[in-house]
């Protein structure tokens, strides 16, 4: 049984307020300019020194106020008794042998671990976040899923994701913008911790940060409905990639238990808003070819007939091989067959072999080896509670 059959989910929206532990000291990387100037207010300090500490913060990357040399030495002082910068120790960093790809396994301040990975391809410096430690969904043929969900993310434990890989970036020589394109298809679901989600890509967007455009940030989801419903009218500039992996109902309520909840009419449904509202009109369509489950001609044809209904690409992944799940990766010539079949009727469509599969970076194989830390209890409540 996965975690997912013993929440409740909701009808509507989602209340994604199991952050992570907010303890006494405000994190100042996780406050958008505003807050942080009413932060400042609130504790008697002038509004314009917001801008001195984003630059500190988002700019320069410093996380220890004693450094922050333009602000009085009193305000130094003061700053640690209140506030705190998020800051992911790196504890283990894995390369590909070709070098274009680089997984970060970076610790939490409770002691859990979460993974980012960093893509260089020609012009594309593109990372891929983690939104939550472990995932509630528990699709059966992802490493993450098989955690369950540890705990949400913090927006300042997201960012930094980002910065440890820009700093990556930036040792190779790309100082001015060490990230091109941000992609939330690491550890969790991205729609299942939406406000702090919503948030980071504020945050990642700021001219003294990152200034990475939505436009250059896709969110990943399994097919939290509701929440798609809301990426449409909040972030609409955001590309949306679909998690699709079944062409019928019969498979996918099988391999990914969140379809039992919202079947395949009702995401392709949510899925046409959002390539009616986003700027991109198209959204990505992700299927993760799996021997023997999704991998056959009808199942070619029947994602055809899927993909006719919206503007999309398809991005077909072979599947990447999980420890312990039953699964297989189809043998390259059903690979080859499934992608013609596609081809022939002239859909966008991308075998995604994956370059991160020798340091288990691909997708779905992120599991971050967590320490023994005890298990929060997540609820997936209604807007009302319910
Ligand atoms: Fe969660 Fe995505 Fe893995 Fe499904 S595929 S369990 S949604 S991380």
């Amino acid at each position: 049984m996965s975690l997912l059959d013993s929440i409740e989910l909701p009808n509507g929206e989602i209340d994604s307020s199991e952050t992570a532990p907010a303890g006494p000291l405000v994190d100042l990387k996780r406050l958008l300019p505003d807050e942080l100037r009413d932060f400042l207010t609130s504790h008697g300090k002038e509004r314009y020194r917001a801008n001195q500490l984003l630059r500190w913060i988002h700019e320069r990357g410093v996380s220890d106020f004693s450094e922050m040399t333009n602000l009085s030495k009193e305000f130094r002082a003061e700053l640690p008794a209140r506030a705190r910068i998020e800051r992911l120790p790196e504890i283990a960093r894995t390369t590909t042998d070709d070098g274009s790809t680089t997984k970060l396994l970076l610790g939490l301040g409770d002691g859990r671990r979460v993974e980012a990975v960093a893509m260089h391809d020609g012009k594309r410096r593109t990372v891929c976040v983690s939104s939550q430690a472990g995932c509630a969904l528990g699709c059966e043929f992802c490493a993450t899923g098989q955690l369950g969900l540890l705990r949400q993310l913090s927006a300042g434990e997201i960012v930094d994701q980002l910065y440890r890989a820009a700093d990556l970036f930036r040792a190779e020589g790309y100082t001015d913008r060490p990230v091109t394109n941000v992609v939330f298809m690491g550890m969790g679901e991205p729609l299942h911790n939406y406000d702090e989600v919503l948030r980071a890509i504020r945050l990642i967007g700021l001219e003294m940060g990152l200034a990475i455009s939505a436009t250059k940030v896709t969110i990943s989801t399994a097919g939290l409905v509701p929440m798609i419903r809301r990426v449409a009218v909040d972030m609409p500039k955001v590309g949306l990639a679909v998690s699709l992996n079944a062409t019928t109902d019969e498979v996918r309520d099988r391999i990914m238990p969140v379809n039992r909840r919202w079947p395949l009419s009702e995401l392709l449904d949510a899925a046409r808003e959002m390539a009616a509202a986003t700027e991109r009109r198209r959204v990505t369509l992700e299927y993760t070819l799996i021997d023997g489950v999704n991998d056959s001609d009808d199942d070619a044809r029947r994602l055809a007939k899927i993909a006719s209904t919206l503007p999309c690409k398809i991005n077909l992944i072979p599947f990447n091989p999980v420890p312990e799940r039953p699964f297989r990766r189809p043998a390259n010539g059903r690979i080859d067959r499934f992608y013609k079949i596609l081809w022939d009727k002239h859909f966008t469509v991308t075998v995604r072999w994956s370059k991160g599969d020798d340091i288990a970076a691909a997708c779905g194989q992120l599991q971050a080896a967590q320490p023994e830390v005890p298990r929060e209890r997540v609820t997936l409540q209604g807007a009302d509670g319910s």
